[in-house]
């Protein structure tokens, strides 16, 4: 082995090292924000605090608080029931367009073969 082999390798051993820190910070990084996550909202879970936050979700339109299990998720207003009528016609309008679309694409790719072969 001449010296020339041996310097390249001296390289990559320290590339290799190199390397090898940037992933040990990267598992150190990765395990602090599990952490963050752990800690939630930093609100208190017991109902006794005085800081104590029901569990509750919002109205989708005017993000008033609601009860968690209401169903449709609006506070009952009628502005906000006219807006939540809306968005959900509009919601539907979209998924049958999600499905549609695509059919009619391979319709077209499909339809030309079928009828070139008949
Ligand atoms: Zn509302």
């Amino acid at each position: 082995m001449n010296s020339k082999e041996l310097g390249l390798r001296l390289v990559d051993t320290m590339a290799k090292e190199k390397l090898a820190d940037q992933i040990r910070a990267n598992v150190v990084r990765s395990k602090e924000g599990e952490s963050k996550k752990k800690q939630g909202t930093g609100l208190p879970k017991s109902p006794n605090s005085s800081a104590y936050v029901a569990p509750h979700r919002h109205c989708t339109i005017c993000h008033t608080p609601i009860k968690l299990k209401r169903d449709p998720p609006i506070c009952g207003d009628g502005g906000c029931n006219d807006e939540y009528e809306n968005r959900e016609r509009q919601r539907k309008r979209w998924n049958i367009l999600l499905y549609v679309a695509p059919a009619i694409m391979v319709l077209a790719l499909i339809l030309p073969i079928v009828l070139n072969a008949a």
